[in-house]
């Protein structure tokens, strides 16, 4: 019987189903502190336009890929309004916002189909990262696609949450938390070796701030200025990122 731990790093992998095939590489260490190792890991990816990178809610009934996204209902009853599972997802984007020059908006979402843009970034019909959901069927929390280039058409950054995941505010599996880890992947983060970090990518208990090293990762790929190009990296992990 797998541990929790190892079980869920085997659906990571499982549902990786959309990878491209991109040569597995370690992690590269871009920074390194006196005492101690960064234990996060950049996937070469990011967006080109960090100054405004637009988020959309995706309507229910918004064809995922044989599946339609039912994520408005779902929190809606779950939540009781809107504003209350949305505020929990905007809030964790902020905090990333915090920490680099990345700025994000919300923009409507006129329901087309995943993937159905040919525009990274700045599609008229939808967000640049897309939040929907459906029932999985399997014990993985959410999914995310990474930035551009590895995604280079209007899937990158999308997120799937898994409505047959029973998710709080405040507690397991505590919404803000998860939303924290996959805007992560999002903005082109892959899961970090530190078990306190937020892309620790394992499930481990709420969080309510970045850990340092997050930051220091996501300071790694957007800096003060202009987005880092990413094409020192390659991508060392998947286009689709389970938590
Ligand atoms: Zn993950």
């Amino acid at each position: 019987m797998f541990g929790l731990n190892r079980w869920w790093k085997r659906v990571d992998k499982v549902t990786a189903r959309r990878q491209s095939k991109v040569k597995r590489r370690e992690p590269i260490m871009v920074e390194r502190l006196e005492d101690r190792v960064l234990l996060y890991a950049t996937s070469g990816n990011a967006w080109p336009n960090s100054q405004l990178i637009t988020i959309s809610f995706m309507p229910d009934g918004t064809d995922l890929g044989g599946v339609t996204s039912n994520l408005e209902a779902t929190f809606n009853t779950k939540f009781g309004t809107a504003a209350t599972w949305q505020n929990q997802i905007l809030k964790a984007a902020q905090f990333w916002a915090q920490q680099t020059n990345l700025n994000f908006s919300v923009v409507s979402d006129n329901g087309g189909a995943l993937g159905s843009g040919s525009n990274q970034q700045g599609d008229p019909g939808f967000g640049d990262i897309r939040i929907g959901g459906y029932n999985f069927g399997n014990s993985t929390i959410a999914q995310s696609f990474l930035p551009p280039p590895i995604n280079n058409y209007s899937i990158a950054g999308d997120i799937e949450l898994n409505t047959g995941t029973t998710f709080n505010v405040g507690t397991q599996y505590d919404l803000f938390t998860v939303m924290v880890h996959e805007f992560g992947h999002s903005l082109g983060l892959n899961h970090a070796s530190a078990t306190a970090a937020c892309m620790y990518a394992t499930y481990n208990g709420v969080d309510t701030a970045l850990n340092a090293d997050d930051i220091s990762g996501i300071k790694a790929i957007y800096s003060a200025g202009a987005a880092r190009t990413a094409d020192a990296q390659e991508a060392n992990e998947t286009t689709a990122a389970a938590k």
